[in-house]
């Protein structure tokens, strides 16, 4: 079966690509991008015998299937937050075909069996591609390395004890000399649980006029600064997970001016809100790192312009009712992300922050990249992940239509432009919405 994209705007970072053109898909893989491709006589013959399929996308924008480095499905263990299935659905529905998810479960995957059972409950769901990250320590606890090589063979794409730090600095460094003899990434979730301690926002004028305790940008600079001197020091690559502050862009920036092999992510909220948005104690805002201030703001977008970010990712992190609609001390860190993550991310290019070519370079071909995955391009023989955008979509977001478990997002009733209407993964449309 052939799959024929008709007339879109095909925009493909990885080479440089923005043009109106059409697209063949055939057996999964793409087949031919060029400019009328439905013309030849084969084509129509093909056409004729019902062979081909062909889906008119005038008007709308065809770009590679989107990929998040950084989500949270949960299960095994917490599946009344998430599960495998839920989480996919809602990855397709925001325009995803290939999600990253942390290991931070019950039991934390930390062993292959782990890897495995994720592995085969994805493929039993078979919306997205999803790609294991192992923990660095058993358990996350911090004391003792996992078997990366195992891990590894058994699908994890990366290493993370996500949701810590790692506070040994001599296991960070070790971990990061491993990794890199295995080819693989650490993703380091840089936080100074001392610093941090008790905080539940953003340390600053808005914690204190609240009377919450704080949580310093120090906590997650230092440790950043600690990953950046480790990472220099063993020439490894290193992946800062969720950057949230100003001196956070400033030393990834200064650190890749000077070589280090280190790349960054951030999540929407960072370049969105601020710790303002808690003065309702509203727990759907209450993440980790926390909201901070607008002068991080402006340094998280400057940093996405300028190439400091390297990567957007949703930090999608569902939980219940239950883990949410307590006192603002008690709720859980995190919110939902994956139905909004790339609508918030259109905001930035409607803002000329950055362009539609850097978001897709952050959204699709990056995350790909630094997670060493073949995904993230439209290349001719590349797998046809495919996400399709329709960028005059104007919506609301309403927090019970979203397909996560979790409803706990802060954009609830916000009026957005801009929508992922179809994903197509190895050639399968696997979401589809609004399209004839
Ligand atoms: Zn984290």
């Amino acid at each position: 079966m052939m799959l024929l994209l008709r007339g879109g705007r095909i925009i493909d970072p990885s080479q440089n690509l923005d043009a109106q053109m059409d697209l063949i898909i055939e057996n999964g893989k793409i087949a031919k991008i060029g400019k009328n491709i439905h013309k030849p006589d084969n084509t129509s013959r093909k056409l004729a015998s019902g062979e081909i399929n062909i889906l008119d996308l005038k008007g709308k924008v065809i770009v590679p299937g989107l990929v998040d480095m950084h989500t949270h499905l949960r299960e095994p263990g917490f599946e009344y937050r998430e599960t495998i299935q839920t989480g996919s659905v809602a990855a397709a529905a925001g325009g995803f075909t290939s999600v990253a998810c942390m290991p931070n479960t019950n039991p934390v995957n930390d062993t292959r069996s782990v890897t495995e059972y994720i592995k085969r409950k994805a493929a039993a769901c078979n919306l997205v591609n999803v790609y294991p990250i192992a923990s660095i320590s058993m358990g996350s606890e911090g004391a003792v390395m996992t078997e990366f090589r195992d891990l590894k063979d058994a699908g994890a794409a990366a290493f993370s004890d996500d949701g810590k730090p790692v506070t040994d600095s001599a296991l960070m460094r070790r971990a990061l000399e491993y990794a890199s003899s295995l080819d693989m990434p650490i993703i380091s979730h840089c936080e100074d649980t001392y610093l941090s301690a008790g905080g539940s926002m953003n340390e600053g004028f808005v914690s204190t006029e609240l009377g919450l305790q704080g949580i310093p940008n120090i906590a997650e600079d230092a440790i950043i600064a600690r990953d950046i001197i480790i990472a220099d020091y063993t020439g490894t690559t290193l992946h800062i997970a969720h950057v949230s502050t100003a001196g956070a862009v400033r030393l990834i920036r200064d650190a890749k001016e000077r070589g280090v092999k280190v790349t960054a992510e951030t999540a929407p909220h960072y370049f969105t809100l601020t710790d303002e948005a808690l003065r309702g104690f509203d727990t759907c805002a209450k993440v980790n790192p926390p909201l901070r201030t607008i002068e991080d703001v402006t340094a998280i977008r400057e940093g996405l312009n300028d190439g400091t970010i390297d990567a957007i990712a949703s930090d999608h992190a569902p939980h219940a009712s239950t883990d949410k609609e307590v006192e603002f001390e008690y709720a859980t860190f995190g919110m939902t992300g994956l139905e909004t993550s790339l609508v918030l991310g259109l905001r930035l290019v409607d803002d000329s922050i950055i362009t539609l070519n850097q978001l897709l370079l952050k959204m699709s071909t990056n995350p790909a990249k630094i997670l060493n995955i073949p995904k993230g391009t439209l290349k001719i023989g590349a797998d046809a992940d495919i996400t399709v955008i329709d960028l005059d979509n104007h919506w609301t977001v309403d927090r019970s239509g979203l397909r996560s478990k979790g409803k706990n997002t802060p954009f609830n009733g916000w009026a957005m432009k801009g929508k992922a209407i179809m994903t197509i993964m190895g050639g399968i449309i696997k979401h589809q919405d609004g399209v004839e």
